[in-house]
């Protein structure tokens, strides 16, 4: 439990939400301010920062529950499909540093266009894939 962290204040329902979900090791809650309709936040009841300071086993718990929950969600609110965010660092859009999935319902022509696809100059894509191989390894 972190002082501060409003999803740990949620996860011991010391602040109100709309519980969908709910077992020993995660939650599931409508988001406050949906993207669209049913948007689902999971978390861990135990508090990461994030998916990569995350231990496994936390995000395993939370990808458990997203697969078992999305057919549910997407069926309530009658959508078609549904994206699955995890917003990391304050520039991809996360506010809460507090580890959470985002289950988004989607509709036919809802306006929620993929991002559009770019391209690399020459040799790029290699020089970029063969840095990441080297951070890896
Ligand atoms: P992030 O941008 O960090 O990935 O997502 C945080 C999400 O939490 C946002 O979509 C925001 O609407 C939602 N949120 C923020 N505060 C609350 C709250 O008090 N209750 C609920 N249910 N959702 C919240
Ligand atoms: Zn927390």
């Amino acid at each position: 439990m972190e002082e501060s962290c409003i999803f740990c204040k949620i996860a011991l329902r010391e602040l109100p939400s709309h519980v969908v979900y709910e077992d020993d090791l995660t939650m599931a809650f409508l988001d406050i301010h949906p993207t669209s309709k049913g948007h689902t936040l999971i978390i861990p009841k135990s508090h990461a920062n994030d998916f990569i300071s995350s231990p496994t086993d936390t995000l395993l718990a939370v990808t458990r529950t997203m697969q078992s929950i999305a057919p549910a969600v997407i069926k309530a609110v009658e959508a078609e499909g549904f994206n699955v965010h995890f917003n990391n660092g304050s520039v991809a859009g996360q506010v809460i540093f507090h580890l959470h999935g985002h289950i988004i319902p989607r509709f036919p022509r809802d306006g929620r266009e993929l991002w559009k696809g770019g391209s690399y100059r020459d040799g790029e894509a290699a020089e970029i894939a063969e840095k990441i191989k080297n951070m890896i390894n």
